[in-house]
């Protein structure tokens, strides 16, 4: 009998179109499916309350699913470095397979993973299955990374994609394998001081993600082109199922491409957002947590306790960058538009620096990846790759209030105090008279807070700082 194969799980949390697992299936021998509790991230940096009851969820969903086809899901606790060779002489495993990672963090794990594997006598093999088009696939004619998006996506559209597999009907598992009880959230890193969310816009599992999926491209699809800026919604709202891989990016795309119209090609447009930030830190490591354009890494940046909180809060004053800051604290997800406004707040209207933002991201966010939050915290600093200059993404959140939810029914969601304030003045309630403040019921200075810096005067403060570093 064929030598077992390992499938180590880890952000592709699925039985289907999962490439690792068809290939250990296809290969006829025993497949034992694992999941290692490592430290590193559980108590690291990347550690987040919301996202360990996603994942946590999502571990218990794919252990069912591994059950109806006869197998279980395996958990062990520890580095990778030492779980994988210590299960794979275990159970005598000729391979272990996984989803290949483009992240920074994982890439270096990965390799340390396969080296020890490699030095043990044992068969290490990275499958795609993360991205539409594999990281790698996509170069310049030059053979050089891209570093704007435009000319990316138009080589991204012609790259091969890989077939698309179903779920394994059966999995054959090995007898007399030992694991140690699922993860709930605390194991996953959720403490008193990193807690959930209490309302959070998605919960874990493929089950979940299935579902939600089925739902989109059942029919709102067909307006994401007119409605994917219209802050109270319009959107998918499936970034937490694509970070975790409880859906396929692959299948995903190709379910969208079946439809016709304006409205998926403009989503498949976005789904190659995610693929091209892969691509960027594939290539580019170096730029997580530091400018990707070196005339911006000495640009003065603010030191402002208070001003960060009062954006992390949601209590500037600003009405839409508190909606957008209040949605987060209590769902775990925002709206792309709102993340753009709240973005060039923290760092073109407080001038404080994009890491703060990236890192309270990176605490809250289901969807919340360091490749995707740092690629997307660099573009709205106007730091990072596929440059734009820097005044192109200064928002002015009053007239992007305006424009994306004009009746305001986004803002009054998240900001009750404002509930009453007339639409004219729900994008500046600082401009309403006492009689107009006192016939909302919403005192400026009491009931909602007074606008905490000026945007005219602080987008100059922000031009001459960028100026002066692209300058220098
Ligand atoms: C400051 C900032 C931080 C962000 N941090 C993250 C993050 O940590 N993780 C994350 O997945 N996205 C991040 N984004 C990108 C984007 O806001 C979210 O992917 C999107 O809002 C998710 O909502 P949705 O699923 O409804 O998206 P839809 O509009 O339905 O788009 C479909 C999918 O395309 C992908 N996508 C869309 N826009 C982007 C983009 N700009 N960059 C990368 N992928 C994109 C996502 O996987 C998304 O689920 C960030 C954006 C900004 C401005």
């Amino acid at each position: 009998m064929a030598r077992a194969q390992i499938v180590w799980y880890r952000r592709d949390l699925r039985v289907r179109d999962h490439p690792a697992l068809h290939e250990a299936v296809a290969s006829g021998a025993p497949v034992v499916p694992v999941f290692a509790v490592d430290p590193a991230l559980t108590d690291g940096p990347a550690a987040s309350g919301p996202r360990a009851a996603f994942l946590a969820a999502s571990l218990a969903d794919l252990d069912d699913a591994l059950r109806e086809r006869g197998a279980r899901l395996i958990v062990r606790h520890g580095d990778p470095v030492d779980v994988l060779p210590a299960l794979a002489r275990e159970v005598d495993a000729a391979v272990v397979r996984w989803t290949a990672d483009a992240a920074p963090f994982g890439r270096r794990r990965d390799e340390r993973v396969r080296a020890a594997l490699e030095g043990a006598g044992i068969d290490a093999v990275a499958d795609p299955g993360q991205y539409v088009v594999d990281p790698t696939a996509v170069e310049t004619q030059n053979g050089t990374p891209y570093t704007v998006f435009g000319p990316f996506r138009r080589r991204w559209e012609d790259a091969g994609r890989g077939p698309i597999h179903d779920a394994p009907q059966r999995i054959d598992p090995t007898a007399d394998v030992g694991g140690e009880a699922l993860p709930t959230a605390k194991d996953l890193g959720q403490t008193k001081d990193r807690p959930d969310v209490s309302d959070p816009i998605a919960a874990g599992g493929e089950t979940e993600g299935l579902a939600a999926a089925r739902r989109w491209l059942d029919s709102p699809i067909a307006h994401y082109a007119d409605r994917h800026d219209r802050l109270a919604g319009g959107t998918s709202e499936l970034s937490p199922h694509l970070r975790w891989g409880t859906i396929s990016s692959r299948w995903l795309e190709a379910r969208a491409r079946r439809l016709s119209g304006e409205g998926p090609l403009a989503f498949v447009r976005q789904l190659a957002w995610r693929d091209f930030f892969a691509h960027v830190y594939r290539h580019h490591p170096e730029d997580r947590h530091r400018e990707h354009q070196a005339r911006y890494r000495d640009l003065a940046w603010e030191d402002d306790p208070e001003g960060l909180d009062a954006w992390q809060t949601g209590q500037t004053g600003f009405p839409l960058v508190d909606a957008g800051m209040r949605q987060l604290a209590t769902t775990g997800w925002i709206h792309n538009r709102a993340r753009m406004v709240v973005g060039s707040f923290l760092t073109k209207d407080l001038h404080v620096d994009w890491r703060h933002g990236e890192r309270h991201f990176l605490r809250w966010l289901l969807d919340g990846e360091p490749v995707q939050n740092d690629g997307n915290w660099q573009w709205i600093a106007s730091v990072g790759v596929d440059p734009k200059p820097y005044f192109q993404r200064l928002f002015n959140p009053t007239r992007q209030q305006q424009r994306f939810d004009p009746d305001g029914e986004y803002v009054r969601r998240w900001v009750p105090e404002l509930e009453r304030v007339p639409d004219k003045l729900l994008a500046e309630p600082w401009r309403m008279s006492d009689e107009q403040q006192q016939a909302a019921a919403c005192v400026i200075g009491k009931d909602y807070p007074d606008r905490i810096v000026d945007h005219a005067e602080q987008r100059e403060v922000a031009a001459a700082r960028y100026r002066e570093a692209g300058e220098s």
